[in-house]
């Protein structure tokens, strides 16, 4: 069995989005998909971990927001790969709350679609939750929809260096740069993590062994050496 078979399949990028007690929740997620038009129907795959299942199983809808081509990382880190055990990722994001008072995420996002779940599968792992859209429409029309493969090629930079297509990132490579394994953020010693409170100019084998990858939290030992 050839798993890289599996990634030959193509996806999108969206935020799915629930509510439970006003509180509101989203994550980043790649299995969205319509499965009947009549009547509209969609379905997602959310891993039972994530504090988005918790919510979507006592709220019983969902919001997925299809996110553009020009997304931030930073951006799909808070929404990928922080928890919102941890942090309230609501606090800087731009949203409304739909006509079934589920959050819809309006930063960065295309397009929308407002779900009252009727069924889930169990599925081991992840739960697929499919159900009726009750609200959808199109919130910047002029971009285009972040796909998976972007997501892993071109904003990751995981381009190999051979292929005809590669450009490094400013198209040069500096001296000093450690990129975050887990989700791509490139440390510069120029520019430094200001926001974690590291001034420009530190190397990152000066900064402290607690300091972490602002985009998703790994430690330091995650980061290698280029970018
Ligand atoms: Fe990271």
């Amino acid at each position: 069995m050839d798993k890289a078979a599996f990634y030959k399949l193509s996806y999108g990028l969206y935020i799915v989005s629930s509510i439970k007690d006003d509180k509101c929740n989203g994550q980043i997620c790649n299995t969205a998909f319509q499965v009947t038009s009549e009547p509209p129907t969609i379905a997602v795959g959310i891993n039972k971990q994530n504090l988005t299942h918790e919510y979507i199983q006592a709220s019983r809808k969902f919001a997925v927001s299809i996110i553009s081509k020009s997304t931030p990382m930073q951006f799909i880190g808070t929404f990928g790969f922080k928890c919102g055990r941890d942090i309230n990722k609501f606090e800087n994001v731009k949203f409304r709350l739909g006509e079934t008072g589920v959050p819809i995420v309006l930063d960065n996002a295309i397009a929308y679609i407002e779900v009252e779940v009727a069924n889930e599968m169990d599925c081991g792992s992840h739960t697929i939750f499919v159900g009726q859209v009750r609200d959808c429409g199109i919130l910047n029309a002029a971009e285009e929809p972040m796909t998976y493969a972007y997501y892993h090629e071109v904003k990751r930079g995981k381009s190999p260096k051979n292929a005809p297509t590669y450009q490094a990132p400013d198209n040069v490579e500096r001296e000093g740069r450690y990129t975050c394994s887990v989700c791509g953020y490139v440390y510069d010693p120029e520019k430094g993590d200001p926001d974690s409170g590291v001034k420009p100019g530190t190397k990152f084998t000066n900064l402290p062994a607690d300091w972490m990858c602002p985009i998703c939290g790994a430690d330091k030992s995650k980061f290698e050496k280029g970018g």
